[in-house]
């Protein structure tokens, strides 16, 4: 079946771009784990696991065991690092598709360990630490008595520790650096008792471009890859290209008389005779509902704002302004056309949202086409 007009452009050489410029920010023998957790933000895991092994990334991040296997099924052969853990009913999956977890819980690890000796396999983990974002890792005092308990666990070994950073893309650091000396800290006490896991990290993308005491041997980079930016105030301080645009095209025009209404809930009443195009694309898939009245896409190098309510499938724009319109039009959603851009930080910006999140929310009905 044709497709709707209504896509989103990958570009791999983008994403090279971008990863180049994450390696540019670290020294040549730190190791970038990459992370491609939530469909690599949208963009397409295994497309851009691909992107990326081809530039020479040897490690990658998900959340979630099944979205390791399903990397593992496409046929990536790179370490593939669980970031959110396992769950007790997918130990066996783990362990079949070769994945790394990252473990913080005693009984975990300890079903692990068994399992893994029944299946006469070996498996390496990374152990988190919660150094002051209160969700996943083992608290300071627990780390010690967990390492020491690891240690009768012969089937598991630690190839990393690591945190995460609760507002490191701020720019007040007093928080990251009370994280970072608590991190180091947790190091200093684990080396000293001779432990000495082979990779240690803490740094996500805000972390890779302002943060650099805490690169350690290994850095977590994730929205960067895609050309956006953590926060807004890193703008222009990276040269990173957004890998993503989201586009469709106008299938509709209208010319309606002052006082007539456009969608839903009558929230849009022309004020004058006003000219109306509609486009395939709604909160369907993934175009903020909060964007009505308030959104703005491209259509002829001019933007045009989303008049009254986002529909399901369809917006409907004002496009009164722009001279020679036509059925057909392109119309850019975020990207670039002409001399505007709208990238994903602008459209989450006006929806309240964060880039992350946008991403994110780009439904699985919208076809990734890759350039
Ligand atoms: C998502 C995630 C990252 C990547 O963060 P970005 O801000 O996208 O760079 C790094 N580490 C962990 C543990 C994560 O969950």
């Amino acid at each position: 079946m044709e497709k709707r007009p209504t896509f989103a452009l990958v570009n791999r050489e983008y994403i090279r771009h971008n990863f180049g410029k994450v390696k540019e920010s670290i020294p040549p023998d730190t190791e970038v784990l990459a992370v491609i957790k939530a469909n690599a933000y949208g963009h397409g895991a295994f497309e851009v696991a691909n992107v990326l092994r081809s530039c020479g990334c040897r490690m990658f991040g998900v959340a979630f065991c099944e979205e390791g296997a399903e990397l593992r099924s496409a046929g990536i052969r790179e370490d593939i690092v669980v970031l959110g853990g396992v769950y007790s009913n997918q130990l066996k999956g783990l362990i079949d598709h070769d994945l790394t977890p990252v473990v913080y819980d005693l009984d975990t690890a300890v079903s692990l360990n068994a399992l893994a000796k029944k299946m006469d396999r070996h498996v390496g983990v990374h152990v988190k630490v919660d150094t002051g974002m209160g969700r996943l890792g083992l608290l300071r005092h627990e780390v010690v008595p967990f390492f020491e308990k690891l240690k009768h666990l012969g089937n598991i070994s630690v190839e990393g520790i690591m945190s995460h950073f609760s507002d490191v893309d701020e720019e007040d650091k007093a928080y990251a650096d009370k994280q970072l000396k608590d991190f180091m800290d947790t190091i200093d006490i684990i080396n000293g008792r001779g432990w000495k896991p082979r990779f240690v990290h803490m740094s996500n993308s805000a972390t890779v471009i302002d943060y650099p005491q805490a690169h350690f041997n290994m850095v977590r980079p994730g929205i960067m890859l895609y050309g956006a930016l953590p926060n807004p105030r890193f703008y222009g301080r990276v040269d990173i290209r957004p890998a993503l645009e989201l586009k469709t095209r106008v299938v509709r025009i209208k010319r309606l008389c002052e006082g007539s209404v456009v969608s839903y809930g009558r929230s849009f009443v022309a004020g004058k005779e006003t000219l109306i195009a509609t486009v395939p694309l709604g909160y369907g898939d993934g175009y903020p509902r909060s964007l009505s009245g308030k959104g703005e896409m491209l259509i002829r190098g001019k933007r045009a704002r989303v008049a009254g309510y986002v529909c399901m499938d369809l917006t409907m724009l004002d496009v009164s302004s722009i001279e020679g319109i036509a059925v057909g039009d392109e119309v850019v959603v975020i990207g670039r056309q002409g001399e505007e851009e709208l990238t994903a930080g602008d459209v989450a910006a006006w929806a309240g949202m964060i880039p992350y999140e946008l991403f994110c929310n780009i439904s699985q009905r919208v076809e990734r086409l890759y350039i």
